[in-house]
C-alpha cells in the first residue's frame, strides 16, 4: 500500500508519529441505539477483506460485548482531514459477510432515506436487507423439456419404441415445456423413455435452477403481445424515448380504469430488457394476486414476485437470484424498491396513488419517493400509472416537472359505466325501507342478476354494528384501551376495537344503567351480507374483509369462486375495489360513499374520489356494460360529483387550490410529530414543549416553518397511550428536515414518552 502523502507540508500530530504505517479505518452504524457511525480499526490482514456494504461484528460500549454492524465507509486512518488516534479506536472484532449485502448504489439510497426520513441508517439498511438473507436455502435443478423443431418436422418418419414414440407426440404437442415427471404423468411410463429419447437427442434438456419450495414452478403460459391502441402505443414511444435518452425522468401514466396501462409497462420492460437491463414493477399488496403473477409470468422468463408471504429463505433465495442478474423482472410490493438488480433499467409504480407504498413504522419512508430518488441515481424513467394519481404526482405533472401521458379510453373501447348517486336523505325520509340496500339499489339488483350479471357492493367497515349504545342513558361502550367505540361482531358475538383487538362478549345490557336492550347501530360488512343474504335468498354472496380474508390464500380463492360465476354478489371493503377484472360485473353499488369523506384528513376528499372511482372501474368490463350507484347523504357535494363524472381533472382543480390555501402538500412538505405515554397530562406537556421548542428556533431564524398544535390526536387513546401530535410544514423541505432533526435532537425524552417525526405523513389520526 502506497503512503499517503500529506498535501500541506504540515508536521504530523505528535502520537501519531511512532504509527507512520498506514492503517484503514471503518465506520460503522447500527440497527438499534447507539446508532453511530464511529470507527473501527480493520485489522492488516483484513484489510482487502472488509468492504463497504457487509456486516462486521465490532466491541461497543465498555466491556467486551460485540454487536453486529454495517461497514457504511473506509477510511485511510491517515488522511490529514480526519486523522484518527490510533490508540483510542478498536479493532473490528469479526467480518460477517465474504461479499457486500448492498451495493454501492443501494448504500447511497439508503443514505438519502435516512436524511429525508430522519431515521438511522443502520435502521434503514436493516430495512433494506430482509431478514432472511443470512441463512443459505437450499437449491435443486429442474430439467424442462421441449422438442426442437428440427425434431417436430420429422417426428413420423422416426422409428422408435411404442412408449418413446408416445412420449415424443405428447411432448411435441405441449405448448409449454414439461418437467420429466409431468411427462411421465401425461404420457403414462416410466422416466426410463424420457431418458433415452434425450439421450438420443430427440428431447431438448433445459435446467433451471429452482428454489425447493418453489410454489411458482408451473409451466409458464406465454402470451403474445396485444397490438396496442393508438393512445397505448404513444405513450410506449415517449417512455421508450426516456428510456434510450438514459435520462431520469419520471412519467405520469394517467389511464382510466381499463385503459391498458398494463400493456404499456409489458412493452416498455420488454424494451429495456432488450438493452440488456431489468425492471422493478411496484403494486400494492393487496394486487398481488395470481393473476398480476401470471400477467407477468406470461410475458417474461424471470421473474421473482416478492410478496408477504414469502418465507425467509424464499426471500434469501430471490435476493441472491436477483443481484446476480438472473431476474429481468421483480413484481413486488412496497420493500420491492430496494431489489438490488445489478443493471435496473426502469421502475414502474402501477396505482401509484396507494397508501400501501408508505410504511407505518421507521424508516417511514415512501416508496414512490425512493422510487423517485432511485431513479434518479439510476439515470432510468419512472412510470407512476394510475386512474387516480395522487395530487403530489399529478400536482408536478402539470408543473412540468414530471411528463404527463394520458389513456383516456377504455382499451378495446368500452365506454365507462355510468354512474349516478342515489340521495339517502330522501330515502331515509320515506321510511317505506330499511336496511342499507335503498330501493333503486335493490331493483338494479334485481336487474342486473336476471341478466346473469354479476354484483359488487362495497361498505368500507368490517364488523356488523360499528356501535354499541345504551338507548336509555346514551352510553357507547368504547375500548378501555383506546379512544374508540367497539364494533359488534354477529358472528362470534363479540364487541372488538378495531385497533388493538380488544375483545369483551357482546354486553346484552348497560354497563352504566343496567338497562336491558342494549342497541346495536351503524352499518358493517357483516351487516350488509345478512341483509343481502335475506334480500337474495337464490343468490350466492360472498363477503370479503379482513375478518373473513385471514387465512393465506383465502383472498385468492374467494375471487376465483367470483370469477367462474359460484358466486353472484361480492361484498366488501376496499379490498375488493382495487384492480379486479371481471368482465361479467354489471353492477357495482357503493352502500356509502361518505364514510371517509368527513375524517379529520386533508385527504378525506381525494380517498373519497380515489375510492368511489377505482370501484367504479370493476365494471362495464365485459360485452354486457355496466352501471354504478353510488348511495350518499352529499349528493351536490363537488367531490361525489366529480366522481360520477369520471372527471378527475375536474377533482383536482377543485382541491389542488385548497392544498395550496391551506399550505397542504404538494406546496408544503409537512412532518407530524406523534407523542404518546401513559400518563395524558405528561405526554401532553412534552408535545407543547416540542411545540415551544420549535416555535422559538422559528423567531430566532426567522425561516418559513409553520408550526400546527399539539393537540389531541383524533384518536386520542391508543394501546392504553395518549396521543398528542403536531404537525410542521415548510416551502423547503430541506431547511423543515434540519429545524426537526436539530430540536428533536436535543431534546432530553422521559423513559414514559415516546414520539416520532413522520415526514410526508400518510396517517393523520
Ligand atoms: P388498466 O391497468 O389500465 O386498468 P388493464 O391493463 O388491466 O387496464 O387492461 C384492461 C383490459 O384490456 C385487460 O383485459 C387487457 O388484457 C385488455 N387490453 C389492454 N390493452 C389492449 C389492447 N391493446 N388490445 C386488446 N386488449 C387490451
Ligand atoms: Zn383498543
Amino acid at each position: 500500500m502506497t503512503e499517503q502523502k500529506n498535501l500541506f507540508n504540515v508536521d504530523p500530530e505528535p502520537w501519531l508519529l511512532d504509527d507512520m504505517d498506514d492503517f484503514q479505518t471503518a465506520s460503522i452504524v447500527f440497527a438499534e441505539a447507539p446508532y453511530g457511525p464511529y470507527e473501527y480499526i480493520i485489522p492488516s490482514d483484513w484489510s482487502s477483506r472488509v468492504a463497504k456494504g457487509m456486516r462486521v461484528r465490532v466491541p461497543l460500549g465498555r466491556g467486551s460485548r460485540k454487536v453486529m454492524g454495517y461497514c457504511i465507509e473506509i477510511n485511510a486512518g491517515q488522511q490529514k482531514s480526519r486523522s484518527f488516534d490510533r490508540s483510542k479506536l478498536r479493532d473490528i472484532a469479526a467480518i460477517v459477510d465474504e461479499a457486500p449485502l448492498v451495493n454501492d448504489s443501494l448504500l447511497e439510497l439508503a443514505k438519502w432515506i435516512s436524511e429525508q426520513y430522519l431515521c438511522p441508517l443502520g435502521t434503514v439498511i436493516e430495512t433494506i436487507v430482509p431478514a432472511g438473507v443470512r441463512t443459505k436455502a437450499g437449491t435443486r435443478e429442474i430439467a424442462f423439456l421441449s422438442v426442437p423443431n428440427q425434431v417436430v418436422a420429422k417426428l413420423t418418419q422416426l422409428q422408435l419404441p411404442k412408449k418413446q414414440a408416445e412420449a415424443l407426440k405428447i411432448l411435441s404437442a405441449s405448448s409449454s415445456p414439461l418437467t420429466v415427471d409431468q411427462l411421465a404423468d401425461a404420457a403414462g411410463c416410466s422416466a426410463a423413455p424420457i431418458k433415452s429419447l434425450c439421450e438420443k437427442k430427440l428431447i431438448h434438456v433445459d435446467l433451471e435452477r429452482v428454489h425447493q419450495n418453489d410454489h411458482d414452478l408451473k409451466p409458464r403460459r406465454i402470451e403474445a403481445d396485444l397490438e396496442l391502441n393508438p393512445a397505448q402505443q404513444s405513450a410506449l414511444d415517449q417512455i421508450s424515448q426516456v428510456v434510450r435518452d438514459q435520462a431520469s425522468e419520471t412519467i405520469v401514466l394517467h389511464g382510466i380504469t381499463g385503459s391498458g396501462k398494463t400493456e404499456v409497462y409489458i412493452r416498455a420492460i420488454q424494451e429495456v430488457i432488450e438493452h440488456g437491463r431489468q425492471a422493478i414493477v411496484l403494486v400494492p399488496e393487496i394486487s398481488l394476486t395470481p393473476q398480476t403473477r401470471q400477467r407477468f409470468r406470461a410475458r417474461f422468463k424471470r421473474v421473482a414476485v416478492m410478496h408477504s408471504h414469502l418465507t425467509p429463505s424464499e426471500r434469501h433465495w430471490h435476493w441472491q437470484q436477483i443481484a446476480n442478474g438472473q431476474i429481468e423482472v421483480v413484481v413486488g410490493a412496497r420493500s420491492a424498491v430496494f431489489a438490488p438488480l445489478p443493471r435496473l433499467g426502469i421502475i414502474v409504480i402501477d396505482e401509484e396513488h396507494d397508501g400501501s407504498f408508505k410504511q407505518d413504522k421507521a424508516p417511514r419512508y415512501h416508496a414512490r419517493d425512493v422510487a423517485r430518488k432511485r431513479s434518479e441515481l439510476a439515470r432510468i424513467p419512472l412510470v407512476l400509472g394510475s386512474a387516480t394519481p395522487s395530487l403530489e404526482s399529478y400536482h408536478l405533472a402539470k408543473a412540468g416537472d414530471y411528463k404527463l401521458i394520458r389513456l383516456p379510453h377504455r382499451a378495446l373501447n368500452r365506454p365507462l359505466p355510468d354512474v349516478s348517486t342515489i340521495d339517502l336523505r330522501t330515502e331515509f325520509a320515506s321510511k317505506s325501507h330499511r336496511g342499507a340496500i335503498s330501493r333503486p339499489l335493490q331493483n338494479a339488483m334485481k336487474e342486473a342478476l336476471s341478466q346473469d350479471g354479476q354484483v359488487i357492493l362495497l361498505l368500507n367497515r368490517r364488523g356488523f354494528a360499528t356501535s354499541i349504545q345504551c338507548p336509555s342513558c346514551g352510553y357507547v361502550v368504547e375500548c378501555p384501551n383506546c379512544d374508540i367505540a367497539l364494533t359488534h361482531h354477529q358472528d362470534s358475538n363479540r364487541a372488538v376495537c378495531h385497533y388493538c383487538d380488544y375483545m369483551i362478549p357482546s354486553p346484552v345490557r348497560c354497563s352504566q344503567c343496567d338497562y336491558e336492550g342494549i342497541r346495536f347501530s351503524g352499518l358493517g360488512t357483516q351487516k350488509l351480507e345478512a341483509e343481502v343474504k335475506s334480500r337474495f335468498p337464490n343468490d350466492a354472496c360472498l363477503r370479503m374483509d379482513s375478518d373473513t380474508m385471514q387465512r393465506i390464500g383465502s383472498h385468492e380463492e374467494a375471487l376465483d369462486r367470483f370469477r367462474n360465476g359460484e358466486i353472484k354478489i361480492l361484498l366488501g371493503t376496499q379490498m375488493i375495489a382495487k384492480g379486479l377484472d371481471f368482465p361479467n360485473v354489471t353492477l357495482v353499488g357503493v352502500i356509502n360513499a361518505d364514510t371517509a369523506l368527513h375524517l379529520p384528513d386533508f385527504r378525506a376528499a381525494e380517498r373519497t374520489f380515489c375510492l368511489v372511482t377505482q370501484v367504479a372501474g370493476r365494471t362495464g368490463r365485459g360485452d354486457k356494460g355496466g352501471r354504478v350507484l353510488v348511495q350518499t347523504f352529499n349528493p351536490e357535494n363537488p367531490t361525489i360529483q366529480a366522481a360520477e363524472q369520471h372527471d378527475f381533472e375536474r377533482f383536482a382543480e377543485q382541491e389542488i387550490p385548497e392544498r395550496e390555501q391551506f399550505g397542504y402538500p404538494p406546496f408544503r412538505q409537512l412532518a407530524r410529530i406523534v407523542v404518546r405515554g401513559e400518563s395524558e397530562v405528561f405526554a401532553g406537556a412534552f408535545a407543547t414543549q416540542i411545540g415551544e421548542e420549535l416555535r422559538k428556533r422559528i423567531k430566532v431564524s426567522g425561516d418559513d416553518i409553520r408550526v400546527l398544535g399539539p393537540a389531541a390526536a383524533p384518536i386520542n387513546k391508543l394501546r392504553g397511550k395518549y396521543r398528542f401530535h403536531l404537525f410542521a410544514s415548510g416551502a423547503d423541505g430541506e431547511l423543515l428536515r434540519r429545524m426537526i432533526a436539530e430540536v428533536t435532537g436535543q431534546l432530553r425524552t422521559p423513559n414514559e414518552i415516546q414520539w416520532i417525526v413522520d415526514i410526508d405523513p400518510l396517517d393523520m389520526l
